[in-house]
């Protein structure tokens, strides 16, 4: 039942019988701010701190950060706002404990992000919207994306760690190529004449990005499934910048870092929206949240790690020997000094996203549609394999299943039929 962990850097059942050894399971503390200045008003956050949660081991506490930038209007990033926590925690079963309940983090998000797109697109409200949403619970950081805004960490120990993906067309052949082969046009704006102007764009729309929630008038293979990362920070903690395009446009994550450091959270936010502001003027909506997650014992003054002569190299030198190395803390047991990647998958096929070989297949039940969760007959069910390239040898009962709703959406996201399953033929020709 429990995770084989193959696909997992770090077994989490290693991480917690370290810190079963150290007999601390001491948790971070969190302090949070957020700054913007709106330009098209289409910018929504997500401030969820101390989320209770219920567990077969206790209670234990969670929180959620959430930033949604819209486009075309502001329907979808409400909507997402609103509903896709509830959609990704639906997608979690009941009864895990603490390290089941992380594992079962990646999966969720995606099942989640895939639900709250599709019943977003059956209100036939256009719009659309990007998501970076994180999750963080002890020190475990996870971070699901699509589009492009980000989410970078800045450790304690001074590096800086990439935990979104860039859905922007422009710098993303990988899905450029999805795209087309899916049945979607990758150009630029052609203002008449042969004249090619502005980043590239998928047609029909105009959109810049490939993934995203919503956008329903730009074709199906725009997917909601996000990139998904997760990380175990040390016991020492870091910072973490989520922030929307406005911001990253003017200032590179080094820039970010350095212009806010030793600021207390929610003066951190106001500066770095200040600063890309002043550098690129008030081009979009700039909005940015800030998270400091640090150790109990020292709440108070910000971290401030010391600016790095030549990165990584004297990180060695400088990690910490345990001060009392007992005899029976083996060295499987140490606490590492280190971000530690759990996992990371950014694949658009929900047939590998969703699959089996995924460490807690086995906790999600068989007659449930995977992506939305509604009870499906035993025999009504699709395999989540039907039609996948390389689909090994399928019996009846291989799942997950899902509904024949989520079974059309997932045909319409690989481009194996027309966008809107025909509602909408009229008139894209
Ligand atoms: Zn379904």
């Amino acid at each position: 039942m429990l995770s084989k962990g193959e696909h997992q850097t770090v077994p989490l059942s290693v991480l917690l019988k370290r810190e079963l050894a150290n007999e601390k399971v001491e948790r971070p503390e969190l302090s949070h701010g957020q700054a913007s200045q709106s330009k098209k008003g289409e910018d929504f956050t997500l401030l969820k701190t101390e989320c209770q949660r219920v567990l077969g081991d206790g209670i234990t506490t969670y929180s959620v950060f959430g930033l949604f930038d819209g486009h075309n209007g502001s329907a979808a990033a409400i909507y997402s706002k609103e509903n896709l926590l509830n959609n990704v925690l639906g997608a979690i079963p009941a009864d895990l404990n603490r390290d089941e309940w992380v594992s079962a983090l990646p999966r969720a998000l995606v099942a989640g992000f895939v639900k709250t797109d599709k019943d977003f697109q059956e209100r036939a409200q256009t719009s659309g919207t990007t998501v970076t949403f994180v999750i963080i619970e002890g020190w475990v950081v996870t971070v699901a994306s699509v589009g492009d805004s980000r989410c970078v960490l800045e450790s304690a120990e001074g590096d800086i760690y990439y935990l979104s993906a860039d859905h922007r067309l422009e710098c993303n052949e990988e899905e450029r190529e999805r795209i087309t082969s899916s049945g979607g046009e990758v150009g630029r704006l052609n203002t008449g004449g042969g004249t090619e102007i502005g980043p590239l764009r998928c047609w029909p729309g105009g959109l810049c990005l490939s993934r995203s929630i919503g956008d329903m008038d730009v074709g199906e293979f725009i997917v909601p499934v996000p990139y998904v990362k997760q990380v175990k920070l040390s016991s020492a903690g870091g910072r973490l910048i989520i922030s929307s395009d406005g911001v990253w446009d003017a200032l590179s994550a080094e820039v970010a870092f350095d212009c806010c450091r030793v600021m207390p959270a929610d003066a951190a936010a106001s500066q770095i929206v200040k600063e890309a502001v002043q550098v690129k003027g008030l081009r979009d909506d700039t909005t940015c949240i800030v998270v400091d997650i640090q150790p109990p014992e020292k709440p108070n003054p910000p971290l401030a790690p010391l600016k790095k002569q030549g990165k990584g190299v004297f990180k060695s030198m400088f990690r910490k020997k345990p001060s009392e190395s007992s005899s029976h803390t083996g060295k499987e047991f140490s606490e590492p000094d280190v971000v530690e990647e759990l996992f990371e998958e950014g694949s658009a096929s929900l047939s590998e996203r969703l699959d089996t070989k995924y460490p807690v297949c086995n906790m999600f039940k068989l007659f449930v549609c995977a992506v939305c969760q509604v009870e499906i007959k035993p025999g009504e069910g699709i395999s989540i394999h039907v039609g996948s390239k390389n689909s090994r040898k399928l019996r009846p009962w291989d799942g997950p299943f899902l509904c024949s709703s989520c079974q059309e959406k997932k045909e319409a996201m690989e481009g194996k039929r027309p966008s809107g399953d025909g509602r909408y033929s009229s008139g894209s020709d």
